[in-house]
């Protein structure tokens, strides 16, 4: 991999067309689990936000917060992610997940687009996701 500033990283998104029947799924935005890196949580507060607003704990890792069942900053009026342009790497890169049971990069199933995310693009993006797991859980992939 060419070797990329941070900034610019941060910037990466796994091209996904989130569209389900012509409305934004907003899925994976349902009792999240995703992790934060740190560059995440700075990221975000830098928009305003509290880290006690969207960060919760849980094994000594910050995750995104969800309320009433979805992300803290899923609009679900509208389906739609309030800090999209800044929103955490991990949700950058779904549906590639890096599976804590199966010590495995995989295509999340439960994301509809899954089938659309092919070896090419895995191969592409398995860096970052490297980066991610090497930054949330001190494991090298
Ligand atoms: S579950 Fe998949 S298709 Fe739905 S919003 Fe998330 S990444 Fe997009
Ligand atoms: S930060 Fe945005 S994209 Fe990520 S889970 Fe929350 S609402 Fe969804």
């Amino acid at each position: 991999m060419k070797k990329y500033k941070r900034r610019e990283l941060d910037l990466w998104v796994l091209p996904v067309d989130c569209r389900v029947n012509g409305r934004y799924c907003g899925k994976c935005c349902y009792n999240t689990e995703m992790p934060l890196t740190r560059s995440d949580i700075d990221r975000i507060k830098r928009l305003g936000f509290k880290e006690n607003y969207f960060t919760v704990y849980r094994n000594g890792i910050p995750h995104l917060k969800n309320v009433n069942g979805h992300c803290v900053f899923l609009d679900p009026e509208t389906g739609m992610c309030r800090i999209y342009k800044y929103r955490p790497l991990g949700c950058r890169l779904y549906p590639l997940v890096y599976s804590l049971d199966s010590r495995r990069v995989i295509v999340d199933s439960e994301c509809p687009k899954s089938r659309s995310i092919d070896e090419k693009l895995i191969r592409r993006y398995i860096p970052l996701l490297r980066r991610l797991v090497m930054e949330v859980y001190k494991l090298k992939i």
